[in-house]
């Protein structure tokens, strides 16, 4: 594991180190026990076909990173510095990244604000690690590949002017409740609405994506816009950029509401929804229940589908068949 000391009274951040994995000693009263004053990053190294280990952007990872960071008083960091500390440890430990191109090596670096005084205040001391874990893509499905997701309008996962936006430990807490609700009628996921027009936000720790025919009767790939509710996916931002170059498609960030979901449904013009992160790339979505409705979605349904072309070039990046410059060779 790597582990950084941030220290305020000895000048910051002190020599990064990296040692075997162990347990950590931590004061009771740390400042990111009692008022989560921490965060966390997700990112994975991949091994190619041609043996090369491959990171994807994770210097967004950083800049998102540093954002939380902000926000909770924790100390901010050259995101270029912790990258190449992370490289190291990868490489250190590169027969733990799968020699499969169906698992990953998962990258967790957190930063946790230990000084242990009771005051709600910037931490003087913080503590950054990173560890890592073999992972395959381990969300449930049904039988036909895809996810059933669960809306609950009473259940808010952000609100305006929030962290919805910061990948603080504090956001996924309080989302276990409704997601064990969800998976007691049946469903792999919650889709997480806001406000009374009921908008999607986001699909469990994943950002969402619809496919359907717009009013002018093109193909339209849309998402959520970075509205303060929604984490700035690196996966959802790569789809877009991608996606954004394919001349069959229009591809708009714009604000989508369940009214407008069943509306399109009924029309017949939905074609698809997926939700898209780091841990599963893409997860098709054949189901939404709301309120008294069961409404099913022609993901799977689809001769050529998007969610399926924007999993396979993500892949082919991410493991190297293609080059690109999203995938930096460690
Ligand atoms: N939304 C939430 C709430 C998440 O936790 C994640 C996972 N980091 C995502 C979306 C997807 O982000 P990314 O593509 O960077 O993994």
């Amino acid at each position: 594991m790597l582990k950084v000391h941030y220290q305020r009274q000895l000048g910051g951040w002190q020599k990064p180190e990296i040692m075997p994995f162990e347990n950590l000693s931590i004061h009771p009263a740390a400042k990111a026990l009692h008022y989560a004053i921490q965060l966390f990053e997700g990112l994975k190294a991949y091994r190619g076909r041609d043996d090369k280990i491959r990171l994807f952007r994770p210097d967004l990872n950083m800049e998102r990173m540093n954002l939380a960071a902000q926000r909770s008083g924790l100390p901010t960091f050259d995101g270029d510095e912790l990258i190449r500390c992370i490289t190291r440890l990868v490489q250190i430990d590169q027969e733990w990244v799968p020699h499969s191109e169906t698992s990953t090596l998962y990258i967790r670096p957190t930063l946790i604000g230990t000084e242990p005084t009771f005051g709600i205040q910037a931490p003087e001391s913080a503590l950054l690690f990173v560890i890592l874990s073999p992972v395959s893509a381990y969300y449930k499905t049904s039988t036909d590949g895809a996810v059933s997701i669960y809306a609950d309008p009473n259940v808010v996962r952000a609100f305006p002017g929030g962290v919805g936006n910061r990948k603080v430990g504090s956001n996924y807490g309080p989302t276990i409740e409704a997601t064990a609700r969800a998976a007691k009628m049946g469903h792999h996921q919650v889709l997480w609405l806001f406000g009374p027009d009921h908008e999607l936000t986001e699909v469990g720790a994943m950002n969402i994506f619809m496919v359907y025919i717009n009013d002018q009767g093109d193909k339209q790939l849309s998402t959520p816009p970075l509205n303060g509710l929604i984490l700035p996916g690196v996966t959802r931002r790569s789809i877009l950029e991608l996606a954004s170059q394919w001349e069959d498609l229009t591809v708009k960030e714009e604000v989508l509401t369940m009214k407008r979901v069943i509306e399109l449904n009924q029309q017949g013009r939905l074609l698809e929804m997926f939700g898209a992160g780091t841990a599963v790339v893409i997860s098709p979505i054949s189901r939404v229940g709301f309120l008294d409705e069961d409404i099913s979605i022609p993901t799977m349904k689809q001769a050529q589908p998007v969610f399926q072309r924007v999993k396979d070039t993500l892949l082919a990046i991410q493991y190297g068949h293609i080059e690109h410059p999203y995938a930096r060779i460690i």
